[in-house]
């Protein structure tokens, strides 16, 4: 979602149980899923696992997957923080009661290989244009770059960060080692996008109203 700027640190977390989960298990847990390295050219660097995912790119009903359940206890400690901060933001206190409790529509674990970097885009679609994408360093030894508009620096470990998806963003691992993320994108019902509230300030946003503007290259100037 986009909003005015481009990295905004949200908290901090303790992310060690996590992380030492993801240690001990093998290689086998980022090749189960391998499709979107197939599919996506950015993405050829990139590992994934999927813990709350649907390739539909829906933005209701998330699916839990089964990787999920393995790392849940560890997990759900990181994913309340995120969701405390949007359920007390004033925004998700305003929205709550006539549209409900927000919700995660997708978290994965995204592993960057060692030398590996995702070229510079902006993220499109429906989905991605509506939900606040949350990115939280689980390994990460300080030499991987995250570049999102004007703005570069070092994500650290257990820190959580909102990038503003909508501007062009960029990952350099420079790290002889990988570097793992948690990314997790999280929905306020009924919060619109920027384009939707200035082109239509009395309607509501919909796949189908915000198709012109979800789909675009560039970012919109609304919030500039
Ligand atoms: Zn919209
Ligand atoms: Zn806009």
């Amino acid at each position: 979602m986009n909003f005015k700027g481009e990295l905004k640190k949200l908290g901090t977390c303790n992310v060690a149980p996590l992380r030492e989960r993801i240690l001990s298990k093998g290689d086998e847990l980022w090749t189960r899923s391998t499709w979107r390295q197939e599919k996506f050219p950015a993405h050829t660097y990139t590992q994934a696992v999927d813990l709350v995912f649907d390739r539909d790119g829906r933005h209701q009903n998330p699916t839990t997957q089964e990787p999920f359940y393995e790392f849940e206890d560890v997990l759900q400690p990181v994913l309340a923080k995120v969701a405390n901060h949007y359920n007390n933001s004033p925004t998700g206190r305003r929205l709550k009661k006539k549209n409900g409790s927000g919700y995660f529509i997708r978290v994965i674990f995204a592993k960057l290989l060692p030398g590996g970097s995702i070229p510079p885009h902006g993220d499109d679609g429906f989905s991605l244009m509506h939900a606040h994408r949350v990115h939280i360093p689980i390994i990460s030894d300080g030499k991987s770059m995250f570049t999102c508009g004007e703005s570069s620096r070092v994500l650290g470990e257990g820190e959580i960060w909102e990038i503003n998806n909508r501007k062009t963003h960029a990952v350099q691992n420079d790290s002889e080692n990988f570097r793992v993320h948690v990314i997790a994108d999280w929905v306020i019902a009924g919060e619109r996008c920027c384009c939707g509230k200035r082109l239509r300030p009395k309607g509501s946003c919909s796949p189908k109203e915000c198709h012109d503007t979800d789909w675009v290259d560039q970012c919109c100037t609304c919030l500039d």
